[in-house]
């Protein structure tokens, strides 16, 4: 059953009132929390098999491609994750570890994993924890081509730790995606997918997350998805329209993601995306266990860990 009203969730909460959150199901929220982060590690894990393959290669390869066989690019393990959920990861276990917002740790955490040797790392992130390490730069210039999706995709954790205070979740996207990429049209995007998270996740209807979109494409035109043109690149308004397109086109988690993942191009990023949000919607009852096996056991188990103590510390889950 999805929850009555949503409307108190975007509004600024300054004097938490219990009163206000009669109406939620903190088991519910759970749910759908786990799922939102689950759901994004196996988007990223499905998606990169086919990231930077066309379309009609991907059809052409596999007819509709939707299971988890690792491969690709990154030559990848079945089940394995890469930057998208690894750097939300990062921002997850900083929240955790501090019991508060602190960049700091977030940075510290980026650094730490581009140490590591990952896997895989965009060039625009790269570069900005690059500066935070020489010059502990926590703020990167305003740059017009740093409109790439690698601060939204990362966006989960802020989403869970802010639940429902949309004021609380505007400042640490801003700070979390600026440690980054500075530039006004990812700042739109990662917002947005930022307020469709807190609206599924407690509950709200698709009309309802229709709206917030088109919220979005009244102030950046750019974003319209319908019709939907077919780019899947890593430019954040290529990967919001594919995400938009195939959720709101969707009747299940698998229909969304497979959907999403075929369009090819950054195909982990927007199998990440589409996965938390679709996730968030649908809940865990709503994600194939054939996807969930396949997945990396230490990286479930870390998500369901962190999972619950993002949203325990949350406004939200303060008042329960
Ligand atoms: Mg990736």
């Amino acid at each position: 059953m999805r929850l009555i009203s949503v409307t108190p969730f975007l509004r600024v909460i300054h004097r938490l009132d219990v009163n206000m959150f009669n109406h939620y199901n903190l088991d519910e929220i759970r749910d759908r929390a786990r799922a939102a982060f689950i759901g994004m590690a196996i988007g990223d894990a499905l998606g990169a098999t086919v990231e930077f393959m066309t379309a009609s290669e991907i059809a052409s390869k596999y007819g509709t491609f939707k299971e988890i066989i690792g491969g690709g690019w990154l030559r990848l393990k079945p089940g394995q994750v890469t930057d998208d959920t690894q750097m939300a990861l990062c921002i997850a276990r900083a929240i955790v570890k501090s019991q508060a917002w602190s960049l700091g740790a977030v940075a510290d955490n980026f650094a730490a994993w581009l140490k590591s040797r990952p896997v895989d790392c965009g060039d625009t992130c790269r570069k900005g924890i690059r500066a935070y390490m020489l010059h502990g730069t926590m703020e990167t210039p305003p740059n017009e081509w740093d409109a790439g999706n690698g601060a939204a995709m990362r966006m989960l954790p802020v989403a869970l730790f802010s639940l429902p205070d949309g004021e609380l979740l505007r400042k640490y996207t801003l700070e979390q995606a600026h440690l980054t990429h500075n530039n006004p049209v990812s700042d739109a995007a990662c917002i947005c997918l930022g307020e469709l998270l807190h609206l599924a996740i407690c509950g709200a209807e698709k009309s309802r997350l229709r709206r917030q979109v088109d919220g979005l494409t009244s102030r950046f035109p750019s974003f319209a998805f319908d019709p939907y043109r077919g780019l899947a690149s890593g430019y954040v308004v290529d990967t919001l329209q594919t995400v938009f397109h195939w959720f709101f086109r969707g009747k299940s988690f698998d229909e969304c993601l497979v959907g999403t993942v075929n369009q090819g191009g950054d195909a982990d990023t927007t199998g990440a995306i589409c996965g938390m949000l679709a996730g968030a919607y649908y809940g865990m009852e709503g994600i194939p266990q054939r996807w969930l096996k396949k997945m990396d056991r230490a990286v479930i188990a870390e998500i369901e860990s962190v999972t619950l103590k993002l949203v325990a510390a949350s406004p939200l889950g303060t008042v329960f």
